[in-house]
């Protein structure tokens, strides 16, 4: 396997302008006649398949939800970055592009990252046409507020549900490709394996949720959007929903994975309150424009946080970082967060809790415009947890996020294994070891919108596609091992159930591999999750059969999947021997417990080759260059 990253040439400014200048087209008449499978209907796929439907490509689009606005992105709360400067606080491309660099730690491709950035404000313009209800200043333009790791304010918002609205725009777009009857639609059917034909990504083998149906789709490219793996810490902000298989099964078929242990804890959710919970929520960041986060000075305080009065509280964040106080970065605030409660000062039972406190907002600005900016949230705060957050401090936790790993893909967006396309949380994207707030929505949008559009197009123009049907033996073989694996999945009838298992890995990954790692855990783990997944294969019990909806066989698919992917992210994470944005390994820290990156040996993109069932996975090295920002040691003080 041979990484290459294709980068153009020429200044950082010019790279994507001169690409899409030397780009080869595909003539509209070509374009009918060629057929794009896109997994996915999240922000990334859904703005990808409508934009390639208009373009003029014949696409499928699947989901394995009933309908594609339900995808995870529903649940984005905050808001999404664009560089539009509207405020005129001093934003620019350049600096949307550098801190989304400093923000990744200097792990992230340059020329990605400013591509990014200069396609952030068509976003907002794209998004604002089809009318999605971003928030407004009085005088009708664009609302604004600040997410971490920015000094200026570049997050537009449609009150806590941006994600919601961006999709309803998103869903517009493609309903109505659907409607002409350019793209056409598999809602509750699963991508169960990618089918590769002369060393190309030629199709997917699906299973219909509904009726068990085991079905296979040819295409001259396939797109995965899949979104990120976070459950594979079990408890999550992540919809239930989301998984690894896609990406996962893509590459045991040659797609090569990239930074598998970059994930990201938030700050801001609502604490863990017991053993039987199976979803964390989020509390936006976007809270943290208006709310303090702070702790008691004293351990092991019991009174309640109106008792405490202000000179025995500790406002850590502003204490600590005081050009970004309680804006610092995820990755920070959130060790930061764990360090103040390991200390024996954290808020609430457990002490596994920090103060959000509205009480100056409120009296800066009043209840009505806090209740303006972020109603929902309140709302959601108070029915989960019975208090009102405008009358006591919220208390809130780090809590598993979002993935900034996945499957390695060069500048055209491509992954190892030609014409398998992959945008979205589902690649290794652009944030490097710590994605910043409100650049996911971004980045999933400038690739379905954007890049995709014109990269894809390039690819049929540069390349022969030979014209392939579902008749080809490659597709029988690959059904056949789709239906081998339910089968045997099926035929165990042991005494676990899946989510047994799905708990004991989570809680093996988020106590060895989680906000902190280091290397006795990491290989402690590594020996426990071969175990735990031969026990899974000997015991566990998946009820019903293949021929009917089918939610425990479909969870067991998934829960085979991250046990091994599990291995995979802690193997990448015990390689990476220093610590950088949200990969936090104990031994390598600076004397104020920063995470302290080794540029010397570690500036580079791990991308982890399947070489076949019980060999270790191959670590290819891409070199990562920087030649426009300096690395520097982050620094938010
Ligand atoms: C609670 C929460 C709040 C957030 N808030 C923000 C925010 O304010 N701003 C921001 O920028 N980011 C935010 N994020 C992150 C952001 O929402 C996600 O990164 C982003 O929406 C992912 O979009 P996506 O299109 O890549 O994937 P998703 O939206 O996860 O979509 C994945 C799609 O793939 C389909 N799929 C998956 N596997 C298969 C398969 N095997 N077969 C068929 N279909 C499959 C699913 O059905 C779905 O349609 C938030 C995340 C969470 C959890």
């Amino acid at each position: 396997m041979k990484l290459d990253s294709k980068i153009p040439s020429g200044s950082v400014e010019q790279k994507w302008e001169r690409y899409r200048l030397e780009m080869k087209l595909v003539n509209p008449a070509n374009k009918r006649k060629l057929e794009v499978i896109v997994v996915g209907s999240g922000l990334a796929g859904a703005s990808a398949a409508s934009s390639l439907a208009e373009l003029g490509y014949n696409v499928k689009c699947f989901c394995f939800h009933d309908s594609p606005r339900r995808a995870h992105s529903i649940a984005a709360q905050g808001g999404i970055n664009a560089a539009k400067n509207y405020q005129n606080d001093g934003d620019s491309v350049y600096r949307l592009f550098y801190d989304t660099i400093k923000g990744g730690d200097f792990r992230a491709r340059e020329a990605n990252v400013y591509r990014l950035a200069q396609v952030s404000v068509s976003i907002i313009d794209q998004c604002v046409a089809q009318g999605v209800p971003f928030a407004r200043e009085y005088g009708g333009s664009l609302a604004n507020r600040s997410f971490g790791g920015a000094q200026v304010s570049r997050t537009f918002y449609a009150r806590g549900q941006t994600g919601q609205q961006l999709l309803i725009g998103a869903y517009q777009a493609l309903e109505r490709q659907i409607g002409l009857g350019r793209c056409q639609m598999f809602p509750m059917t699963e991508m169960l394996d990618v089918v590769v034909v002369d060393g190309q990504a030629r199709g997917i083998v699906t299973r219909n949720l509904a009726t068990g149906e085991i079905t296979s789709h040819a295409a001259d490219a396939v797109v995965l959007a899949t979104g990120g793996y976070g459950n594979v810490f079990y408890l999550s902000t992540n919809a239930k929903g989301c998984n690894v298989t896609a990406t996962f099964r893509a590459f045991k078929k040659g797609a090569a994975f990239a930074n598998p242990c970059y994930t990201q804890i938030h700050p801001t959710c609502i604490p863990v309150s017991g053993e039987h919970q199976s979803k964390l929520t989020l509390m936006s960041e976007s809270l943290r424009n208006d709310g303090r986060v702070w702790v008691p000075k004293k351990k092991g305080e019991t009174r309640p946080p109106s008792q405490i009065p202000e000179a025995e509280r500790d406002y850590y964040l502003e204490r600590k970082y005081p050009s970004y106080g309680n804006l610092a970065p995820r990755d920070i605030a959130s060790r930061a967060a764990k360090e103040v409660c390991d200390e024996g000062r954290g808020a609430g039972p457990g002490g596994k809790g920090v103060y959000l406190d509205f009480a100056d907002a409120i009296k800066r600005v009043g209840e009505e415009a806090i209740r303006e900016r972020y109603d929902n949230l309140f709302e959601m705060y108070e029915r989960i947890t019975g208090e009102s957050g405008y009358k006591t401090p919220m208390r809130i936790y780090p809590a598993v996020h979002y993935t900034m790993g996945g499957t390695w893909v060069d500048y055209n967006l491509m992954s190892t294994l030609p014409s398998l396309f992959v945008i979205g949380e589902a690649n290794f994207s652009d944030h490097g070891a710590n994605r910043l707030g409100a650049s996911a929505l971004m980045q999933g949008l400038a690739d379905g919108y954007f890049v995709l559009p014109n990269t894809l197009g390039n690819f049929f123009a540069s390349s022969k596609q030979a014209r392939i049907s579902t008749s080809h033996p490659e597709f029988r073989k690959t059904e056949e091992e789709v239906k081998a694996r339910l089968h045997k999945l099926l035929s165990i009838r042991g005494k676990r159930t899946v989510s047994s298992f799905h708990r004991e890995l989570g809680k093996l990954m988020w106590e060895k591999c989680g906000m902190a790692r280091n290397e006795k855990g990491l290989t402690d783990a590594l020996q426990r999750i071969p175990a735990l997944r031969q026990e899974f294969w000997d015991n566990v019990n998946v009820l019903g059969d293949g021929g009917e909806l089918n939610q425990s066989l479909e969870h067991a698919g998934r829960v085979a999947d991250f046990i091994e992917f599990a291995e995979l992210l802690c193997l990448d994470a015990l390689t990476r021997a220093e610590s950088c944005g949200g990969h936090f390994r104990e031994e390598f820290q600076t004397q104020d417990g920063e995470a302290l990156r080794n540029d010397d040996q570690f500036s580079f993109v791990s991308a982890w080759e399947y070489q076949g069932p019980d060999k270790p996975p191959l670590l290819h090295k891409e070199p990562l260059v920087y030649e426009e920002v300096k690395m520097t040691q982050r620094s938010y003080k």
